[in-house]
Parts: C-alpha cells; structure tokens; sequence
C-alpha cells in the first residue's frame, strides 16, 4: 500500500528560515479590523525569545492589552552611521477555512512551499529577519551599522495601535535611525522570460471617507422626489465609475522607462497601462500605482421594506497618488455635489523615495551578488505599510522582503488571498540576502 500522502519534513530537515516562519503561522494573530483582533502576544513572546536567546534585549510594548509589538536594537560596528530599522508585522487579516486547501493556521509544508496565512504577508519576512540576525550575531558577527528591529502589530489595521502607536509615543526607540526596509517589495517577478526585482520606494495615500445622503423619510407608497437612497446612489455610480487620469510620479516614471528598455519596446507607443500589463503578476499592483483610485467599498440605508429612510451612507476607499490627496478630495466634492456630505474617517499620507543613495545602491549589488543579471526597478506601491508610520520620525522606508520566487507562482494575488505560500527556498535566499545586506551596509 502506496500513502499518497507524504508526512510532512522533520525540523532537521528545515532551513531555519521555513521553522520560524512556520512557527508563527500557527499563532493565529487574525486582525479583524475595528480593533477586533486576536492579539499579537504569543507571537511577539515567540520572537522575542528568539531575539533573546542572541543576546539581544528586546522590549515588548502593549498599546492595549493583547496588542504587543517587539523593538530590539543591534549594536553595529560603526556606530557613527546612522541606524537601519528593519521591521515587520506580526498580525495577519482574517482567512476563512472553507476557501483554503489547507489549514489556514496550520503552518503546512507540502510541496517545497510553506502554507498559511502570513506566509506572504509577512511572517515569511518576519522569519528572514530572525534567521538573518541569527547568522550575524549568532556566528559572533556584527551588523555593519545599528539596527533597529521592530515586530509591530495592527499593522492590517492601519498601524494605529502598533507602529503609529511607538512612533508617537516612544519615538526614541527610533532615535538615530534614518532608513527602513520591510514588506511588499524585493520580490522577483518575470519579464518576458527574464527575472527581475522591484523594490518599493513608494506608497500611495490612503483616504477613507463616507458619503451621508440626507432626505426626508416616508411611506414607501408615495410619490417622492427626497429620497436619501437615490441621491446617494447617483453618487457612488459616479465615484465608482471615475476614471482618473494616468499621472506618473517620479517613481512610475523611472519604472515604465526601465519596463520599455528591457522589453526593448518604444515607450511613446506602448502605454503606461500596456507597460504596466508586461509585468504579469505585477500588473495589479502596477496599474494601480499609475492613477488614484476611488472605489466603493460599502452601501447602508434603510430599516424596512416600506419605509423611505432619511439617510444612506456609503463607503469609499480613496488611494491617492502621492501629494494629490487635496485635488483628489476637492474633485470627489465636485463629483458627489453639494446634496453629499462627505466624512474624512481615516487619512494618510503618499511617500515617495528616491531610487538612488547607498541603501539602494547597497540593495541593488546585495541581489546582484545573489542574482547576478536579474535588474532592480522601483515601484510605488499601491497600499500602504507601517513605513508611513516611520516617516513621521523622519525615517525614509523601503519594501524589501527579497524573494527570488518561479516564473508560475502568482506572489501579488496571494497577499490578503487564499492559499498563501511561498517555496521554502526563497525563504533561504531571502535569508541570504538579508544576511550579506546587514552584514555589509
Ligand atoms: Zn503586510
């Protein structure tokens, strides 16, 4: 008798990188937005007890009860340049089992991939991080400059009770620090059969509103011209529909120059959006990076089937090219018209961040020694991370959690998807990577 199935790989077997990150799969830190969420605690003891048994003296920090981020500074060998804060998030988004081929939580390994939800967005980073300090420190190394390792939670909740949290009320855990790397970029993607890797140097502004239609309530029976359902309707359809222009930022500039030049493509004739399409799995996010975006996200009104409410709201999820958000808001106004009020529930800002000076120039020879030939583009990403967090202190953030990833994975569709993996070996070599960047710069 042949079992087809195959027991999973002993931990002997597995690269550090794959146990950690498998580790913290299992502790289930769902992050139900609206300050539901199952904490962040067992999976910040888990790394801190890592960090310590280095030596390290990280300090946990509890917002609320259950709410637990883990900041531990590295001492460098040249302690006159400034610091590096590496950092990552310990919360994950809600999965719903029924859509899964896996436990979603039981940190699965099958297939040379490790499954779960945060295998991507971002134990899988979380893990490189330790496992690359463990190889620093652990061999009596040093980094080449201090380093700041934060492990934040509510990060899929817009960061407000974890990174914005330290950043505004121990902003001296960052003193010192002028540049960041973590999440959402650093993956390699696939360009007409060659790879290459984009590393994010930007994000766009998030802006949620909600549109309030007022009117008068009644009979559902009667003729009637005040109806709060109706004008709010008109409305979403035309925020819905906007189409906004493509306006390319610096950062877009530079990545659909270099996109043409390796395509080897005339780029006064291919478009931005056909430029954009070549990048395969990356088009989703790329496209979005070109234009703001104003989507609907959510409809209430009324109480019963007779009654014409007196009021109906809708949600709007606005992601704003950086330093458009003022424009964007005046002409949602104009859109909407006078008969909408629109509420502002949560703001921040773009960021944008010059590819170019020694951490990029660092990032692009680190890989080059890892990938020789496969090109570094910049790209703009189009959420949002807890570097805007940073930003505040001043700290200019990247996306770099490098993966070096097949041509037939899909990676972007798997952040906040079902089925997330990632195959183990990226994970060695984003150790690797991490590893000789840390070690070196
Ligand atoms: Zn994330």
């Amino acid at each position: 008798m042949v079992s087809l199935t195959s027991s999973p790989p002993a931990d002997a077997e597995l690269d550090l990188t794959a146990i950690l990150a498998r580790d913290l799969i299992r502790l289930d830190t769902t992050n139900y937005g609206e300050g539901r969420s199952n904490g962040e605690t067992d999976a910040a003891e888990y790394v801190a007890a890592h960090l310590r048994g280095l030596g390290l003296a990280p300090e946990l920090f509890d917002s609320e009860p259950g709410r637990t981020s883990v900041v531990a500074r590295v001492k460098g060998r040249d302690s006159s340049r400034s610091a590096l804060v590496v950092h990552g998030h310990l919360d994950v988004v809600p999965a719903d089992p029924a859509n899964w081929s896996v436990d979603p939580f039981g940190g699965v390994i099958k297939d040379g991939l490790l499954w779960g939800r945060g295998a991507v967005d971002m134990k899988n980073m979380d893990a490189m991080i330790l496992a690359s300090l463990t190889d620093i420190i652990g061999s009596g190394g040093m980094p080449e400059r201090d380093l700041v390792i934060a492990f934040f939670a509510d990060e899929e909740a817009g960061g407000v009770l974890g990174s914005g949290y330290l950043a505004r009320e121990r902003p001296e855990l960052f003193a010192g620090a002028t540049e960041a790397i973590s999440e959402v970029g650093g993956y390699s993607i696939t360009l007409a059969g060659r790879r290459a890797y984009l590393l994010q140097t930007g994000e766009k502004a998030l802006i949620w509103v909600k549109l309030v239609a007022r009117g008068s309530a009644g009979h559902g029976s009667r003729v009637h011209h005040d109806n709060a359902i109706t004008r709010l309707a008109e409305a979403v359809a035309k925020v819905g529909r906007r189409e906004w222009p493509i306006r390319l930022t610096d950062t877009t500039s530079q990545l659909l120059a270099e996109l043409a030049r390796i395509l080897d493509v005339d780029p006064q004739r291919v478009g931005p959006d056909e430029l954009a399409l070549a990048t395969g799995t990356a088009a989703g996010f790329i496209q979005a990076s070109l234009r703001t975006t104003t989507n609907p996200t959510g409809l209430t009104a009324g109480y019963k089937h007779n009654v014409i409410p007196d009021t109906a709201e809708a949600l709007i999820d606005i992601r704003s090219l950086p330093g458009e958000e003022d424009n964007v808001l005046a002409e949602l106004a104009d859109l909407v018209g006078p008969d909408i009020e629109i509420v502002i529930m949560h703001r921040d800002v773009g960021l944008e961040t010059e590819f170019g000076g020694p951490l990029v120039d660092a990032v692009v020879e680190t890989l080059g020694r890892h990938d020789p030939g496969a090109p570094v583009l910049p790209y703009l990403l189009s959420a949002g991370t807890d570097n805007k967090a940073l930003r505040t202190l001043g700290i200019k953030g990247y996306g770099f959690a490098p993966l070096r990833l097949p041509a037939d994975l899909d990676f972007p569709a798997m952040f906040h998807g079902v089925d997330e993996r990632v195959p183990l070996d990226a994970l060695v070599f984003g150790r690797q990577v991490l590893t000789d960047l840390l070690s070196k710069y």
